[in-house]
């Protein structure tokens, strides 16, 4: 056990009032990004399954990934090579056991991906064509629509799923904000409850009550100020994971992409990203006196893992003072840009950056949670009945930090995974019983300062000074913000407080630096003290538990 950092206690519950309506399904899925979408597809074989997203059904990250999914897919690479890259990518602390199931599995996925619609790049021979990205030793990544994968795969389960929906085993309910996870008397998870902006039977808080839960709501992006994440990536599935008893480990993993669109000091929430993809065809990163840094930095210079590109990043802006550097692919030529990065060009044009003429300004913005709430190789969480699958999740496959385009693929991975274990077994519907604790829910007004204290103080660069100081603000606002009335903002503010906590002192606990933590009072990896990972849970006085396990 770890010594406390400060003691910490989260809300215990959310304030939501007693539910107006009750739908019944064998199996809940949260969340319509590829995660919930592969799941809701697959778990059709174990029962009824009623989908539940928060906004409209192509909303999330899934959408806007760029670069692409990895998967030895090209005869002359092997998971075995994958496994290795991905391994050195965790920086010493992957479930080797997960990685082993995400790199044998993953290229019969794909291949189901692609016989399901999902239209990926062909080489003129007719093979799919397979792109390189930071840390990966082989062209193994697999394109669509240039940089558009995210929106081809989104559009093709959404394809499947519309042609079964008259099936009567799958229900999709749009616009439906999942607050907590229910538990039954034996403290197992048996529906969700969630408010509906709809008409009819559906509309306002209600309970989806099921044999099982999938949470598959994706990350926690908006937890900082500067993210590539969607606005609906608001760590709700780890708030009420956490809420209702789960474990969650390795919240102090936050990948910050090094190549995100620098749009002055004022922009706020998601920013254009720009792959790691175009890196890999060749662009240069420079400080802003011309420099290519990251030479000296990495044997793979530009194409190092991200966490070192970050870092790199950031050490050129501090070093010559400036808020970002330059993206170079301008000797790449209008033509190939066009043809093989459409979005990404729109994009830079719409912000008056011509990439074929001019240099583009970049700097680090939050893009990934390596950690979430803790998996088995089955998606099952530590509470019986709740599973969790994609971003929300920790399988341990990332491990400190996540290897370019592997997190599609665990969506799709462990999605199946998890259908196939509910199809072997679902226990019979339990009741939900309220749960203790005092319900409270922070004023949405708090966002804008949890995020400005997350950038300040846990955001690329921590120190123990830093942290403090984000524990402070974010205890503050818990004891003075309470919100009085119960709002889709209020719920999801006071996901963001629970979430950006709980991560803080993960962050302080942790004293080294490895993957997407980075201490500067720490600046070694510590293997002797710190080979392992910190879980956390949340007893029902909303006390925060912090212990470490170590990997053997
Ligand atoms: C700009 C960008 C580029 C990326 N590029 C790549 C890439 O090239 N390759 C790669 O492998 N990864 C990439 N990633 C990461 C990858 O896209 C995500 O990790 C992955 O799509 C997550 O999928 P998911 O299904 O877990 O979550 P998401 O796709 O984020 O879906 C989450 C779903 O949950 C719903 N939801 C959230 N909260 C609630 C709630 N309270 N109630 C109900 N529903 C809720 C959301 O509305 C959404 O439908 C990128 C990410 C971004 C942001």
């Amino acid at each position: 056990m770890v010594a406390a950092v400060t003691d910490l206690r989260l809300p215990s519950r959310l304030s939501a009032p007693e539910p107006g309506w009750t739908a019944q399904a064998d199996v809940v899925v949260v969340g319509s990004g590829i995660a919930g979408l592969t799941t809701a597809l697959e778990a059709r074989k174990a029962g009824r399954v009623l989908l539940v997203t928060k906004t409209f059904l192509d909303e999330g990250s899934t959408v806007w990934a760029q670069g692409g999914i990895a998967a030895a897919l090209d005869p002359e690479d092997s998971p075995e090579q994958h496994y290795s890259d991905t391994l050195v990518a965790g920086v010493g602390i992957c479930a080797e056991d997960a990685v082993r199931v995400l790199v044998t599995e993953g290229p019969q996925r794909v291949r189901e991906l692609m016989a399901l619609g999902a239209n990926f790049e062909r080489t003129l021979e007719g093979e799919i064509a397979l792109t390189r990205e930071g840390g990966h030793g082989r062209d193994r990544i697999a394109h669509a629509g240039g940089d558009a994968t995210g929106r081809e795969i989104s559009r093709a389960l959404i394809e499947a799923l519309h042609a079964v929906q008259e099936d009567p085993t799958i229900e999709v309910v749009e616009h439906a904000l999942v607050i907590d996870v229910l538990t039954d008397r034996a403290r197992r998870a048996c529906g969700v409850s969630l408010h509906v902006i709809g008409e009819g039977q559906r509309d306002g808080v209600g309970a989806a009550l099921g044999r099982a839960v999938v949470l598959a709501t994706g990350g926690f992006g908006q937890v900082y100020a500067s993210t590539t994440n969607p606005p609906v990536s608001t760590g709700d599935g780890i708030g009420a994971a956490l809420r209702a008893g789960a474990e969650v480990a390795d919240l102090e993993f936050v990948q910050f992409h090094p190549t995100v669109m620098w749009l002055g000091r004022s922009a706020h929430g998601q920013q254009p990203l720009i792959s790691e993809a175009v890196r890999g065809e060749g662009a240069l990163l420079r400080d802003v006196e011309g420099r290519r840094f990251m030479v000296e930095r990495h044997p793979l210079a530009e194409l190092a893992p991200r966490d070192v590109v970050a870092k790199g990043v950031i050490t050129a802006m501090l070093e010559t003072g400036a808020d970002h550097v330059w993206l170079d692919a301008r000797h790449l030529g209008a033509d190939f840009l066009q043809r093989r990065f459409p979005t990404i060009v729109a994009r830079c044009r719409e912000f008056g950056f011509d990439p074929a003429t001019q240099l583009v300004p970049v700097a680090p913005a939050q893009h990934y949670a390596s950690g979430g709430i803790r998996t088995d190789l089955h998606g099952r969480s530590s509470l019986p009945g709740l599973y969790a699958c994609g971003e929300v999740s920790c399988t341990g496959v990332h491990g400190a930090n996540r290897l370019a385009s592997n997190s599609l693929l665990e969506g799709l991975v462990f999605g199946h995974r998890i259908a196939v274990d509910l199809a072997d077994a679902l226990p019979p519907q339990a009741e939900p019983v309220d749960r203790p604790g005092t319900p409270r829910l922070l004023d949405p007004d708090a966002r804008l300062f949890i995020q400005g204290a997350m950038t300040a103080g846990a955001g690329v660069v921590r120190t123990e000074a830093s942290l403090a100081s984000a524990s402070m603000c974010l205890a503050d606002l818990a004891a003075e913000r309470q919100a009085d009335v119960p709002s889709t903002e209020a719920w999801e503010t006071s996901n963001l407080h629970d979430v950006a906590a709980t991560l803080v002192r993960h962050a302080a606990l942790r004293t080294e630096t490895r993957g997407g933590h980075w201490r500067e009072d720490y600046p070694d990896r510590d293997d002797s003290r710190w080979r392992g990972r910190l879980v956390s849970t949340v007893s029902d006085d909303g006390t925060v538990q912090t212990r470490f396990e170590e990997l053997r």
